[in-house]
């Protein structure tokens, strides 16, 4: 059979099938999707082009599980301060004054940007004017889940939790056909979002049969006030109310009890584990090991990057292996494949995407990167899985492909113009330091 697009891999790590890595192979892909992944001896399939990738290793694109794209625009604007101080007196005033179209638009454009070159060929988003951030997507060729965010509190883009669920809906019928934009519901955090809601949100979400993604023990200070309030930890408020279900994943847990790994046994929530934004908010450490060893599925996000400050998940999943050690107090502890599935296959689980992406397989999407292994500071190669995970990749990281779209070309990013975006970066800072 004739396909579109031949590409030649020294290695394919394809995070699921039979043998984590594949030595010599060619990749076939038609209309998008992986059509075969064959020994490059033996091919029985022909394509119109073939790229030859000697050095590479091809393997799934990165999902980011966790973000909040725009917020590139505020990276480096508050840092050095706890949770609730950086919430409270830094980022939310912000907010209030900057957020946008036009901030959402430029700020979302600068975070796919970064994204892209470091391999992510899905990131999960919960902003503001989530309409402008998915026409962003939708230019940039990435695939992108929003969950729409909903709070009890006005912002500049709702005024209750009534308004913030009509536009929800309203985004998910616009976009509900689309193949790349999967639209979701994002309540804030447990204690930004009232009983009613939450309810609300798990009749909706049942209904429309959509992902829910909601901040969760984020802090010991977050489970403290809720055992004050309502005699319970917040994981547990959510199960009682219903609203723990398989759609839902939670994300930071960084207090986890006993009782909390059962509960999210019981009802299959998953959890997306964002360990530089805890560590930079000192918010606590998520035990992923433990909580992989319990059959939770975990994936990996960034959070956004005015609390990382960057959107780089190869750095994350490196800081995610190390920290999953030492945290366990066992070197053998999330071991480099596993980290790798968690920051691929893992976070389309966690997202309900995992039969369209994540994993190289027949079938599915062709959202896949090529990473050049060719490099001073990753030679020699003995493990192409462990260089992946352990040595810096940022550079590496060459071509980038959302449904067989080539999005970065040999390094290049194909829909961005560089020196445009940094203009209107450099124009937001100076606008937002001059205030
Ligand atoms: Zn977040």
């Amino acid at each position: 059979m004739q396909a579109e697009l031949q590409i030649n891999a020294r290695w394919v790590v394809p995070i699921s099938g039979p043998k984590p890595l594949l030595h010599h192979q060619a990749l076939f892909i038609n209309d998008g999707r992986i059509l075969a992944i064959q020994d490059q001896s033996a091919t029985t399939h022909t394509a119109e082009r073939v790229i030859e990738l000697p050095h590479h290793v091809i393997l799934p694109g990165y999902i980011n599980a966790h973000g909040h794209a725009a917020m590139s625009l505020f990276r480096g604007m508050a840092d050095d301060l706890p949770l609730m101080t950086w919430l409270e007196q830094h980022i939310w005033p912000a907010e209030g004054r900057w957020v946008d179209h036009d901030f959402i638009r430029d700020g979302t454009e600068l975070a796919i940007s970064e994204m892209v070159r470091c391999g992510t060929t899905t990131y999960a988003d919960m902003y503001f004017y989530p309409e402008s951030a998915i026409d962003i997507a939708i230019a940039s060729g990435i695939r992108n889940v929003t969950f729409a965010p909903i709070l009890d509190f006005p912002t500049n883009y709702a005024q209750n939790a009534d308004e913030y669920l009509r536009k929800a809906i309203a985004l998910h019928d616009r976009y509900k056909h689309h193949e790349r934009i999967t639209v979701g519901l994002g309540p804030h955090a447990p204690y930004t979002v009232s009983n009613e809601p939450l309810s609300e949100i798990t009749t909706l979400a049942d209904q429309l049969d959509i992902p829910v993604q909601i901040h969760l023990h984020e802090t010991a200070f977050e489970v403290l006030q809720s055992v004050e309030h309502y005699q319970c930890r917040p994981i547990e408020r959510l199960a009682n109310l219903g609203f723990l279900t398989e759609r839902v994943s939670c994300v930071h847990m960084t207090q986890v009890s006993d009782s909390d790994i059962q509960l999210l046994q019981k009802t299959g929530a998953s959890i997306i584990h964002c360990p530089e934004s805890n560590l930079k908010l000192a918010s606590g450490f998520c035990p992923s090991n433990a909580l992989l060893r319990a059959g939770i599925t975990v994936g990996l996000g960034t959070d956004g990057a005015a609390s990382n400050n960057d959107l780089n998940i190869q750095s994350e999943l490196k800081t995610a292996a190390l920290l999953a050690k030492s945290v366990a107090q066992d070197a053998m502890a999330l071991p480099a494949l596993e980290a790798l599935t968690m920051a691929t296959l893992g976070g389309a689980k966690a997202l309900g995407i995992e039969h369209e992406t994540g994993s190289l397989c027949v079938g599915k999407w062709a959202d896949m990167q090529a990473v050049d292994l060719n490099q001073l500071n990753q030679l020699p190669v003995y493990d192409p899985i462990s260089q992946l995970v352990y040595t810096d990749s940022s550079h590496a990281t060459r071509y980038v492909w959302v449904a067989g779209q080539c999005l970065l070309d040999d390094g290049t990013l194909c829909r961005h113009d560089e020196s445009s975006l940094r203009q209107r970066a450099n124009a937001w800072g100076q606008r937002i330091s001059a205030s």
